[in-house]
């Protein structure tokens, strides 16, 4: 069954997870996707997928992706987020986090948790 899958990624990790994608394109098309914005948009221009793009991150993007999952509209988050670097969106980011564990909605922050949720839905 589809599900609605976010995915995200600071800008550091966009290769890590524009790579994620290519290489997982084939599964990721049987879902509905969606992303920050610079995120949907490389997304898309490298595989071709369709991805529904929110606000860039730093600009609300991963709040407008809580409220969604607040909503119940979000099955799965990918967030690849830089674990070596602080971003002015901190606190947007520990929100995301914090409302994904309410809601018990699955969220990778690396490509091994991502493979293994991509996996499971097989
Ligand atoms: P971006 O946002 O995809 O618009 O770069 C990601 C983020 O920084 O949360």
């Amino acid at each position: 069954m589809a599900k609605r899958i976010a995915l995200i990624a600071h800008d550091n990790m966009k290769p890590t997870m524009i790579d994620w994608c290519i290489k997982n394109r084939e599964a990721l098309s049987r879902h509905f996707l969606s992303g920050t914005g610079t995120t949907a948009a490389k997304i898309t221009e490298a595989t071709g997928l369709p991805v529904f793009a929110y606000l860039s991150g730093p600009m609300g993007g991963d709040q407008q992706i809580g409220a969604k999952v607040a909503a119940g509209e979000i099955d799965i988050i990918i967030f690849f987020s830089d674990p070596l670097c602080a971003m002015p969106h901190d606190p947007d980011v520990k929100a995301l986090l914090r409302i994904a564990q309410v809601y018990d909605v699955p969220m990778a922050n690396n490509k091994s948790t991502a493979d293994c949720i991509l996996k499971s839905l097989m």
